[in-house]
């Protein structure tokens, strides 16, 4: 393989590296510019759902996810007031997964695991300090521009560029692709604890959604903490929202204690519904954040991300080394950006809106709902296909 077929990717997040571990892992070159001095380690996502694992098995990620990680097995809608609403058994998907469960592990857990695996390769390169600041592109190549620490400037040439730089992607805008949607009004607070509300809160599964007209919660298990998702008023400031007391506040009324709370980490997110008009011009594709945002009730959009990048990833790697036609390239934005608008934006939404539902009929409506689908295995299957992606995925393997 000759380094004009080098495929250059933007950003070593989550997205990125994973399709660099699958043309790397084939022998293709690769070089991944990642502007921070170091992989992040950026409390984010925390949920790896089932097809993921699957996917991520291939490249024994999987197994050290596991490790590090927790089996969820279960999951819960609860009422804040109430208790358990309904409980969630993956245990139905046994027969549609290898992984019939969620892990619990952090997302920059996860990016070292790769890295790790990556090294392997001498023809795989992650260069740190390397912010792209432009991206262009002819008919045969794709050229991007990077900035690093002192203001020195690179070029770096190659057959294909994935944008999975993020949120706020400079491929994205270099491509001049708007990012169609809104922003919640809201913030989302994350806060890190080693409290056991396990022995507070009856019957407590590893995920936990809390609905709470005034006050929805998400309580999240990782191996060292809980962690809990709230939202937060974007009428206090920063500091006020952060500082001990609101915090201390915050988690008082989730579980009452007698000590104050031992904190491990803190974040406000400002939260986007976001997808990109185009996911490709040309050589230069989108992929994860830098192609759809979504709220993180549902723990979809690192996951959706990664299955972008094998998506996309087995596509250039079937056009560079298997003869497949430059025209295979096009499927990648119709089978996967439908996803993004039907299958993640669409639950992560629903998922908000049995949360914070204010009309106590509506609530009362929504809960028989999650009562009915808890109990019945056909719907408690269906919902569990949709719910952990495997639904979406057979969707868009389906688009030809
Ligand atoms: C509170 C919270 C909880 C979440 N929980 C979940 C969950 O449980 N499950 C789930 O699936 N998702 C979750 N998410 C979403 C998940 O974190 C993101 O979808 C995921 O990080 C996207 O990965 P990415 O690789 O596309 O982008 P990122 O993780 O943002 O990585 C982009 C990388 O590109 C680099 N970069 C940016 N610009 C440039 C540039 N110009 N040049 C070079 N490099 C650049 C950045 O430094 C970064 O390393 C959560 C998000 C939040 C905020």
């Amino acid at each position: 393989m000759n380094d004009r077929e080098r495929v250059i990717i933007v950003g070593a997040g989550p997205v990125g590296l994973s399709a660099a571990i699958y043309l790397a892992s084939r022998g293709l070159p690769v070089t991944v510019l990642e502007a921070g001095p170091q992989l992040g380690r950026d409390l984010r996502a925390s949920t790896f759902h089932p097809p993921t694992l699957d996917m991520l098995d291939e490249y024994g990620i999987t197994e050290q996810v596991i490790a590090q990680g927790l089996v969820a097995a279960t999951w819960q809608i609860r009422d804040r007031v109430a208790g358990v609403v309904g409980e969630f058994d993956l245990g139905i998907l046994a027969d549609e997964t290898a992984h019939p469960y969620r892990v619990q592990c952090e997302q920059f857990k996860l990016t070292r695991i790769v890295y790790d695996k990556l090294t392997v390769y001498p023809w795989a390169q992650v260069i740190f300090n390397s912010k792209v600041t432009g991206a262009s592109q002819t008919g045969d190549s794709v050229r991007v521009v990077t900035e690093g620490p002192g203001g020195s400037t690179e070029a770096y040439r190659g057959s294909y560029l994935i944008g999975a730089d993020g949120a706020s992607s400079v491929v994205r805008k270099e491509i001049g692709v708007e990012f169609e949607g809104f922003t919640y009004p809201e913030l989302f607070m994350l806060i890190s604890t080693p409290f056991g509300f396990a022995d507070y809160l009856p019957k407590l599964a590893s995920i936990n959604y809390f609905a709470d007209p005034k006050e929805w919660l998400l309580l999240l298990r990782v191996p060292d903490f809980w962690r809990c998702l709230l939202p937060a008023s974007p009428d206090r400031s920063e500091e006020e929202l952060m500082s001990d007391d609101s915090i201390e506040s915050c988690l008082q009324k989730v579980v009452k204690s007698d000590e104050p709370y031992e904190i491990a980490h803190r974040t406000l997110y400002r939260v986007h519904q976001r997808v990109a008009a185009a996911y490709r011009k040309g050589r230069i594709f989108l992929a994860g954040d830098a192609a759809h945002v979504n709220n993180p009730l549902g723990g979809m959009g690192m996951n959706g991300g990664i299955h972008d990048a094998f998506n996309l990833a087995e596509k250039i790697f079937t056009v560079l080394c298997k003869g497949a036609a430059p025209e295979t390239l096009e499927l990648y934005e119709r089978q996967r950006r439908p996803v993004a608008i039907e299958c993640i934006k669409a639950q992560s939404m629903d998922n908000l809106a049995v949360l914070n539902e204010t009309n106590s009929e509506k609530r009362k409506r929504q809960f028989d709902e999650v009562r009915r689908t808890a109990a019945d295995p056909k719907r408690a299957y269906e919902f569990l296909m949709r719910t952990s992606m495997l639904s979406s995925l057979r969707r868009a393997a389906e688009v030809g």
